[in-house]
This record gives C-alpha cells, sequence and structure tokens, in this order.
C-alpha cells in the first residue's frame, strides 16, 4: 500500500458515505478504521471535528492501536535530535523510552502526534504509522490526529482557569454533537482516569486547586474523554510523590487495556514495573527494543548494559 494513494481515497470515500460505512472504506484501504477517523473530509476545514469523533461512551470505546516509526528523524533547525528511528509501539501494551538526558526521547514522542512541528525551526522526516495509516499525510487533520494520540506532560497541565469538570469537557465539547451525554462522559473519563471518588463532590472547583498527582489524573481523564487510540505519557511521575506515582502506575496498567501506552521514564524501576517493551535510546538513535526483562537482564547491546546498571558515563 502506498501512503500517496491510500489516503485521499480513504477521504474521498469517507466522505460520501455514512461514518459506519467509511469505517469500511478505510478497512478496505488497509488502514484500520479507526485509524481512518484522523483523515478528514475532502474540502473540509483542516480543523474540523471527524465523523467518528467519539464522545468516549464505553460501548464505543475501541481498542489501542499501534504505531510504527519508520526512518523518523527530527530536526531543531540544522540539529538533528532523531537520527533514523524504526521502532514499533504494539497496540495495547506499555513501552518504555528510557536513555540518558537529551538522546532524544522528547522530541520522538513529540513527533508521534505531531507537536514537535509547532516549535518554530523545527522540522519531522520519515513516517509515523498510526495502524496503516501516516500521520503526516496531506490528508489527515491533526487537531484529529492529537485527539487521537493524546499526551501528558511531566508538569501537570490541567487549564489553569477551568473547573474539574470543564477540563475534561473541553475536548468533547469540540467534538461531540451529543451535548446531552457530557455529564456521563466527564463521569467515565473520570472514573478511568481513577479520580471520581476524590473529585465528584467538587467538580465545579478549579483543577488547579488538586494536588500535583491528582492533577496528573485529570490530564488523563481530559484525554481519556475524547477516546484515544494512544496515550503518549513524558516523564509523567517525576513531579510526583512515591504515592501519587503508584497511583499513577496501577493506572497505567488498567489502561492499556484500552490505550496503546508510550512512557518516557527516567525511572528504571518504573520502566520494569509498567512497561511490556523497553526501548533504549542514545544519541538520537535506537539502540535495542524488547521484552522489558529481557532488555534489564539480558540486553543484547553492551551500550544498554552500561546504562541499565548505572556504569554509564
Ligand atoms: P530527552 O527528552 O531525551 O532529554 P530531548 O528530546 O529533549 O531529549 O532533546 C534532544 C535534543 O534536542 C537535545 O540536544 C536538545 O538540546 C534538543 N532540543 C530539545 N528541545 C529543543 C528545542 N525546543 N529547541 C532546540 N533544541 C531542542
Ligand atoms: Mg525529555
Amino acid at each position: 500500500m502506498t501512503i500517496e494513494g491510500s489516503g485521499p481515497e480513504v477521504t474521498d470515500r469517507e466522505h460520501e458515505s455514512s461514518p459506519e460505512l467509511g469505517d469500511q472504506a478505510g478497512a478496505d484501504a488497509g488502514v484500520s478504521p479507526s485509524a481512518s477517523r484522523i483523515t478528514r473530509p475532502a474540502g473540509s476545514e483542516p480543523s474540523a471535528p471527524s465523523p467518528n469523533g467519539a464522545p468516549g461512551h464505553e460501548a464505543e470505546q475501541t481498542p489501542g492501536l499501534s504505531i510504527s516509526l519508520e526512518q523518523l528523524r527530527a530536526f531543531y533547525g540544522s540539529n538533528e535530535a532523531v537520527r533514523g528511528v524504526d521502532l514499533e509501539f504494539r497496540a495495547n501494551e506499555v513501552t518504555a523510552i528510557i536513555g540518558p538526558s537529551g538522546c532524544g526521547k522528547s522530541t520522538l514522542i513529540r513527533c508521534i502526534n505531531r507537536m514537535h512541528e509547532e516549535i518554530p525551526g523545527a522540522q519531522a522526516e520519515g513516517r509515523v504509522m498510526l495502524e496503516g495509516l501516516d500521520v503526516y499525510d496531506p490528508s489527515v487533520d491533526v487537531v484529529a490526529v492529537r485527539r487521537a494520540i493524546g499526551m501528558v506532560f511531566q508538569k501537570p497541565n490541567p487549564f489553569p482557569t477551568m473547573s474539574i469538570f470543564d477540563n475534561v469537557a473541553a475536548g468533547p465539547r469540540l467534538t461531540s454533537s451529543r451535548r446531552g451525554d457530557l455529564r456521563q462522559t466527564v463521569e467515565s473519563a473520570l472514573r478511568s482516569a481513577g479520580l471520581w471518588d476524590e473529585v465528584a463532590d467538587r467538580l465545579d472547583e478549579p483543577g488547579a486547586g488538586l494536588s500535583g498527582g491528582q492533577q496528573q489524573r485529570l490530564c488523563i481523564a481530559r484525554s481519556l474523554a475524547v477516546d484515544p487510540d494512544v496515550i503518549l505519557m513524558d516523564e509523567p511521575c517525576s513531579a510526583l510523590d512515591p504515592i501519587a506515582t503508584l497511583k499513577i502506575e496501577e493506572l497505567i496498567d488498567q489502561l492499556k487495556r484500552r490505550v496503546t501506552i508510550v512512557i518516557v521514564t527516567h525511572n528504571m524501576q518504573q520502566a520494569a514495573r509498567v512497561a511490556d517493551r523497553t526501548a533504549f535510546m542514545l544519541d538520537g538513535r535506537l539502540v535495542e527494543v524488547g521484552p522489558t526483562q529481557g532488555i534489564f537482564t539480558t540486553p543484547k547491546d553492551p551500550r544498554t548494559e552500561e546504562y541499565v546498571t548505572g556504569k554509564f558515563g
């Protein structure tokens, strides 16, 4: 399948059909039905909500999708921070990315949901395939990409002036036509993020008033509310205390049933606890990737061994 050929084909057929038939068109073209929701109908505005923009109902939740990086390169001006990475993140697994500071972990994951290109002078090359669909294809709606591939940052970043409810409702308000279900969507996302019991009686209070760990779970709820396929987490626990960290780790274990998770972590024990597979990066390159236990106990590359045993220079 050539990407150039498949994108517009899916888009055109989706334009003519109902969302359900649009899904079928995606499947015909070899693109996952869920992945096809990031393409936009021909002629629409780039930021138009996708026809399948899901409101986050249990019944409509789709399992996670795989991501494949193919010769991904990322630049800041002439500085090449990611230097030709091939890497697969398997559906409904947790993949940890480890490596020394500055090796390109954050840059790499920001390329996955096209946030890298928002930085002035930054540029990416290669492909990022979401279950067969290139997220850099011209037919793809970049806003829909960021909905399908959510992101959680090191420092919790709830919308500071918004209430807890509005933080979670912000995404669905933009995408869902069924406003009547908003309360249910918000409750469901907060439950899935393990936060509902702590905030149910203060939904109208500011999100910024929560503890750091609660704010991070609020940010996870905010991503979940638009029914993502993938969640990228960039050192999500590094600003949290051990108990809050444990809660996020337990949450990750539950969430992988419904989304694919990529987590950057500096904490080797955390990678060992949460990740099915672990990728080790050095100087913008992937050194090796494999089942987490193997990476920590029998790494193939001596540089991985040096890093995981703490001997790294
Ligand atoms: P890591 O997350 O592994 O610590 P980063 O992806 O943040 O690494 O950084 C990789 C390289 O890209 C570093 O050399 C860093 O200085 C550079 N870099 C990161 N962010 C920017 C930016 N916004 N502008 C310019 N260079 C950047
Ligand atoms: Mg980083």
